[in-house]
């Protein structure tokens, strides 16, 4: 099977899985996830799964890239996106196509550096790459419209939600490391802050620092 015919495949059970958004659905038959897995994965780009990208990391399950990116388009245009936890860089490529302007945090600098490249010979360029420590979020760029955040913290810090725009969305897992973790959207409307819970999900821990 190619991959494009692997990836329509991927595609059409996204939609059975739930996944409406024919934006989202559109962007992801698009982008090649096989260009962001390493070389010893590339058999399973299209099953509907995590995979490891070195250093402990994975690259998200498409159900959930799908998921947390609909939940963010669904509060309306994205012009300003923040990602924590670059990772591949996959879940980004994504936003690009959504959003006017994406700014994406990785802490390991041998994914950043990796994901830099991937996403310069993509020639996509409505991507700021930053290397550090995003768990306090970006305040440089702030406020965002929509804020996504692909690692799990224990609790979710104050200064993430304060880096949202008026009628901005976060979407981030919350709670223990190598455990479950809700997948909570949060909505901004002024000062008031309201939260819902979307999936059960299982993130790679939140860290702090750089390596
Ligand atoms: N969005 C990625 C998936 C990333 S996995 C993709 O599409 O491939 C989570 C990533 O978050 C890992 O690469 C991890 O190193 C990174 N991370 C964890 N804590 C972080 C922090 N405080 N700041 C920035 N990145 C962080």
């Amino acid at each position: 099977m190619t991959f494009e015919h692997a990836r329509s495949k991927l595609i059409q059970q996204l939609r059975l899985e739930g996944i409406q958004s024919e934006q989202v659905l559109d962007v992801m038959l698009e982008i090649p996830r096989h260009l962001f897995v390493p070389e010893n994965q590339l058999h399973f780009s299209y099953e509907d799964t995590p995979l490891p990208i070195g250093l402990g990391q994975t690259i998200s399950q498409p159900y959930i890239v799908a998921k947390m990116t609909e939940a963010l388009l669904e509060g309306g245009p994205l012009k300003r996106v923040l990602e924590i936890g670059t990772g591949s860089g996959y879940q980004a490529a994504i936003l690009a196509k959504l959003a006017e302007q994406v700014y994406t945090i990785e802490r390991i600098q041998t994914l950043y550096e990796d994901a830099k490249q991937r996403i310069a010979s993509l020639n996509i360029k409505n991507i700021e790459l930053i290397y550090g420590d995003g768990s306090l979020g970006l305040n440089k760029f702030a406020p965002y419209d929509g804020i996504l955040v692909a690692a799990a913290p224990e609790i979710i810090s104050p200064q993430l939600l304060e880096q949202l725009a008026d009628g901005g969305r976060l979407i981030i897992p919350v709670g223990a490391a190598f455990d479950s973790q809700d997948l909570l959207l949060y909505t901004r409307s002024g000062n008031d802050i309201k939260k819902v819970c979307l999936e059960i999900v299982r993130f790679v821990p939140l860290r702090h620092g750089v390596e």
